[in-house]
């Protein structure tokens, strides 16, 4: 009888799963596996949001490989040890695996490569399972990646995104290999209070309810911080929980201007996974360096802290930054002008943001999240680096009024409407509570500060 492991990664789920399709089409039997790899949590990467939600989609996955008649096998340790060590025990000759991006996979994806060709077994890696092109299946003339979105997003939407693949009907799965228990959401401490659920049966109920009821408004309702238009199912796609393959197909046959607009974002994230791809350091080192010098000390570290809690005395900064800490999740409009007040008006250093972002996020990515920093930052790919959002004009443009600011900021429960952004005006004053904090920095000081460093003063 043959026998081929299946490496699950960042792709949680059993439709449109390209190895686990070709696994079950070579082979009488797949042991599907999931590696709680030591080398994740060892770069602290594994943040408890993300353990959370994670636990929920191994649950969940292993419930649908029961209903099947299979189950999930979790090990835990070196991925590269642990993949060789299952696949020795059920004696399989082929592990199935999705490629990934980041520099970390590349190499993972190399020493098991090596790891198993020493034991006459063979890895097959599968492209588009964790992005709907696979980076480097379109490129500029001359270039391995493209550094722009516009001329990507060209491309992208000329390229064909391959066709989707059903659940599988029945996965057998050999008896002698153990699994130890799968880790479940209430072993991991200290997680967000409104932490989303986790699993694939969850990620395609949101799917659905998105597709019917809220794609339709996307075009125009995607910024409005207090509505909520968006479709959240950013967790599920970090995780593969949803294919995005599948959402794009999806969304195109939903047709309208807003799957439009849904689309282009389903781009930017394979946009970035690209930039990525080809350069893995770009998680770390400025993607196009501006010769900052960051600024450092302990002023700088206690407008940090502000920043961190909520506390930067700027409403829709404090709401977007609590709203982090409470959901584990934060609206793009406020990941956009919180990482612009941190990296522009404090002048702090993007990874400092970033690796907060990353404690929290439960969709905390090392594409999206460190590319789109950078972005904002102005060392990534956004073509007009310098530009600068301003806290107040965005509260006032994005959250008229003011919603979102006092579902976030009790301190300002008092003021109504558009007043709640400016909470320093003397008309606002004497409403609010005595407890929120003055502006941690004029706007205008900042400004000029960032304006200095990047020699566009
Ligand atoms: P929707 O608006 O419904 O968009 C649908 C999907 O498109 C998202 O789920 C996401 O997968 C993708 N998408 C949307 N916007 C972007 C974008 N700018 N870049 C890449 N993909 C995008 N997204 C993450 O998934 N993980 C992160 O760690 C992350 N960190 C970010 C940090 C900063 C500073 C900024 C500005 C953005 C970050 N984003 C990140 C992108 C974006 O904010 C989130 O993807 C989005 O808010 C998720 O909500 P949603 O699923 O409702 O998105």
């Amino acid at each position: 009888m043959s026998t081929a492991v299946v490496l699950f990664t960042s792709d949680l789920r059993l439709h449109d799963h390209p190895p686990l399709h070709a696994a079950l089409r070579a082979c009488d039997q797949v042991v599907p596996l999931f590696v709680r790899d030591d080398g994740i949590a060892a770069a602290g990467f594994a943040a408890p949001n993300r353990n959370a939600f994670l636990a929920d989609c191994l649950t969940g996955l292993d419930e649908e490989l029961r209903d099947r008649g299979g189950r999930l096998v979790v090990r835990s340790g070196d991925a590269v040890t642990a993949v060789c060590a299952v696949a020795h025990e059920a004696d399989a000759r082929d592990v199935h695996m999705a490629a990934g991006v980041s520099g970390y996979a590349h190499a993972r994806e190399r020493r098991l490569r090596a790891a198993l060709a020493r034991e006459g077994r063979r890895l097959h890696v599968h492209d588009a399972v964790l992005t709907a092109l696979a980076p480097g299946a379109v490129v500029p003339q001359g270039a391995d990646h493209f550094a722009v979105f516009t001329p990507y997003f060209r491309r992208w939407c000329q390229a064909e995104i391959r066709g989707t693949l059903g659940a599988p009907r029945a996965v057998r799965v050999p008896d002698a290999v153990r699994s130890e228990r799968i880790p479940s959401r209430g072993d991991v401490a200290g997680i967000s209070a409104g932490l989303a659920t986790g699993g694939e049966s969850e990620g395609r109920r949101r799917l659905k309810a998105w597709l019917r009821g809220g794609i339709e408004g996307y075009e125009d309702g995607h910024d409005a911080l207090a509505d909520d238009a968006t479709s959240r199912l950013s967790p599920h796609l970090h995780f593969g929980t949803l294919s995005p393959a599948e959402l794009v197909h999806r969304a195109r046959s939903a047709g309208g201007p807003g799957a439009d607009a849904f689309v282009r974002q389903l781009c930017w994230r394979d946009f970035h996974h690209q930039v990525l791809a080809a350069r893995p350091g770009a998680s770390v080192d400025d993607y196009r360096p501006r010769h900052d010098r960051w600024r450092s000390g302990s002023e700088a570290e206690e407008e940090t802290a502000a920043w961190k809690a909520g506390r930067t005395g700027y409403p829709v900064v404090d709401a977007a930054m609590r709203q982090l800490r409470h959901e584990g999740w934060m609206h793009n409009r406020g990941r956009l002008l919180s990482a612009s007040f941190l990296t522009k008006t404090l002048y702090v250093d993007w990874r400092v943001g970033a690796a907060h972002f990353l404690d929290l996020l439960v969709d905390g990515d090392i594409a999206n999240n460190q590319l789109n920093w950078q972005w904002v930052a102005g060392t990534g790919t956004d073509t007009r680096p310098n530009r600068v959002l301003n806290p107040v004009r965005q509260g006032m443009r994005y959250d008229p009024d003011g919603t979102y600011v006092r579902r976030w900021v009790p301190e300002l429960e008092g003021l109504e409407g558009p007043a709640v952004h400016q909470p320093w005006k003397p008309a606002g004053r004497e409403r609010v509570r005595y407890d929120y904090p003055e502006p941690v920095v004029g706007l205008s000081e900042g400004l000029a500060r960032f304006k200095q460093a990047r020699g566009t003063a």
